[in-house]
């Protein structure tokens, strides 16, 4: 029998806004010392009192737009209740039933579509810190992650591959990148990933009966390799009539293995209910529209644009839409300049000046126009000196016309050595027909 993965994912998105989600402390909480932002709203102490960050949620749901997700005109937030070190409330406020954004989707290059199930809002943790202290070891909480504004994108279960799931993860992170709400960076946990996986027989529709889920892996590579090992993993307990167990694990990034962790909850067990303190949300259409009219040129259309009006490679747009500023740079510098588009890419790709953001699109004309003037093109200079080293390696003209197309770029790269900087095609061609 064959089997067949079906996969979903949980992103979490730690918003880069000035103040925490529920309380003025500053939420940039990176190599800051340990519990300096910290006040009694987000250490969790009794009566303290949360007042929800607008710009927090004007962002959730501006990337909920993006995602092409319904956005509700009413909303709440609610309590999702646990016990854990690094949760001093003993709940996380989150959202249950009534999420900012719902019934989206986001759609891979070969056209498939990913559904997006939700958008919601809500606060980070506090984190543990494991060390020895005086030959001990211990545990240290710091509270200044509490509290940081966290979006929590959940998608249908719809990926059947890893490679489908990379592309996806790594538009989202562009996209978040281009609404420019987060860095998005998945070494410092801005972006952090949930993988849900199960095995089905081929042709079987109806979900599997459980699901394992892999909390917090943090890398790209990582994910894969992981979603990978649970793939050979489960299907090997199917094929010896054993059912996976539903259960969240972890994954070792040295082995890479993932190893079980606990059984995993059920909704219920968390025991959801509306956050009291505060108040539903309402919003009015007007409101929501406006927010979308305000969205940037997101990833997709910048790919489209470069490769429709531009004509560049797939390729090219990739690397070119893979950040705003760059995307600028280059169409800006284009309409300066529009017989050369496909030479300005080329510039910007292999040679991308180090000040993107500062470089001025006549500034880079110029510097690409510096570098045309360095390159020797004249073909009587070129055809002399190719005759030099056609004459000077009979051993690879040999192997050339033997077949060996390794020799020609030796040959080409003789030249270089005697002329600096040459027009590559030009010269290659000039050799070509020299040995002819
Ligand atoms: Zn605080
Ligand atoms: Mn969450």
């Amino acid at each position: 029998m064959s089997y067949e993965v079906v996969l979903g994912f949980e992103t979490h998105i730690e918003l880069a806004t000035n103040s925490k989600m529920f309380c003025g402390c500053p939420a940039d909480h990176f190599g800051k010392p340990p519990n300096s932002q910290t006040c009694p709203v987000c250490l969790g102490l009794p009566g303290a009192l949360p007042v929800p960050n607008a710009t927090a949620i004007e962002w959730c749901i501006k990337l909920g737009l993006a995602l092409d997700c319904r956005v509700s005109l009413s909303s709440k937030f609610d309590r999702k209740n646990y016990f854990y070190p690094d949760l001093p409330k003993g709940y996380q406020i989150s959202q249950y039933d009534e999420p900012f954004c719902h019934s989206g989707h986001l759609d891979l290059s070969s056209g498939k579509r990913i559904g997006i199930t939700r958008v919601h809002m809500e606060e980070d943790t506090g984190k543990l810190q494991h060390s020895e202290i005086a030959g001990r070891r211990s545990t240290l909480i710091d509270f200044n992650r509490s509290g940081v504004p966290l979006v929590e994108i959940v998608t249908e279960p719809d990926f059947r591959s890893t490679d489908e799931a990379t592309e996806f993860l790594k538009e989202i992170q562009q996209i978040v990148r281009t609404l420019q709400i987060s860095t998005a960076d998945m070494e410092k946990g801005s972006m952090r990933l949930e993988a849900n996986i199960s095995i089905r027989p081929k042709g079987q529709v109806e979900l599997p009966k459980y699901k394992v889920e892999i909390k917090n892996v943090n890398s790209f590579r990582f994910i894969k390799k992981a979603v990978e090992f649970e793939i050979i993993r489960q299907t090997q307990l199917l094929e010896a009539g054993q059912a996976p167990a539903q259960e969240t694990r972890g994954f070792n990034e040295e082995t890479g293995e993932t190893f079980s962790q606990r059984s995993k909850e059920a909704a219920h067990d968390y025991r959801y209910f509306p956050e009291p303190d505060i108040p539903p949300l309402t919003f009015t259409s007007e409101q929501i529209e406006s927010w979308r009219a305000a969205l940037p040129l997101l990833p997709k259309a910048m790919r489209q644009d470069l490769e429709k009006n531009h004509g560049l490679s797939s390729n090219n747009a990739h690397i070119l839409s893979s950040n705003i500023e760059l995307y600028n740079l280059y169409t800006q510098t284009v309409k300066l300049d529009p017989s050369n588009s496909k030479l300005i890419a080329d510039y910007l790709i292999n040679k991308r000046p180090g000040t993107d953001q500062t470089t001025s699109p006549g500034q880079l004309l110029a510097q690409i126009k510096d570098q045309r003037q360095n390159i020797e093109s004249d073909p009587d200079k070129i055809h002399s000196s190719a005759q030099k080293v056609l004459a000077a390696n009979p051993q690879a003209v040999a192997d050339f016309t033997a077949g060996k197309t390794q020799a020609l770029f030796f040959l080409i790269g003789q030249v270089k050595r005697d002329l600096g900087q040459v027009d590559t095609q030009l010269t290659k061609s000039i050799i070509e027909k020299l040995i002819d």
